[in-house]
């Protein structure tokens, strides 16, 4: 049975923290793997890092799909990152709309690199090379920030940048 894990809240220390690297896939990293597909799932992200469900360690999933917190999400498999390197981040640099199931009730307007090109090992063990682009490289880099300690609230270029879920919902409903 999978289960619907607790999402840490901005001021829990956990989510300021550096997680630790994945040595083996045992049995409670897969269950904590599925734990996490499923939790992302019902709550609408198209994305989750293990340190935001109380676990300190380098594992997280990007699910992009369309949803009412993401109309614009293109559709994708489930994909499993553990232990990512960025390999190369494009110079190009766009900003888009951010929110996080940890801060909720705030969006931001975040820049981050267009593309990037990443290694990371799937839930099978195996290394795994990747590019993502546009919208999945933002979930990439966003997850990625989560591992190593830092919110999206960091990366925004002004307070300015910061606006509530409300309005967010009202700018993107009238387009
Ligand atoms: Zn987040």
């Amino acid at each position: 049975m999978n289960k619907l894990l607790e999402i840490a809240q901005l001021g829990q220390p956990i989510l300021r923290n550096s997680a630790l690297r994945v040595d083996h896939i045992d049995q409670d990293t897969t269950k904590l793997i599925e734990n996490m597909k499923y939790t992302v799932g019902k709550v609408n992200g198209v994305g989750l890092a293990a340190p935001q469900v109380f676990h300190s360690k380098r594992i997280f999933i990007i699910a992009s799909k369309p949803s009412s917190r993401y109309p614009n999400a293109p559709l994708m498999k489930p994909e499993v990152v553990i232990n990512p390197v960025i390999k190369k981040m494009s110079s190009q640099i766009i900003k888009d709309w951010e929110g996080c199931l940890s801060i909720p009730g705030i969006r931001g307007f975040v820049p981050r690199s267009e593309s990037i090109e990443v290694e990371y090992m799937n839930i099978s063990g195996d290394t795994i090379s990747n590019i993502f682009e546009g919208f999945l490289a933002r979930i990439f880099l966003h997850e990625y920030d989560h591992i190593e300690g830092i919110v999206f609230l960091d990366r925004v270029e002004s307070s300015k940048d910061l606006i509530t879920e409300n309005e967010f919902q009202k700018m993107v409903l009238s387009k």
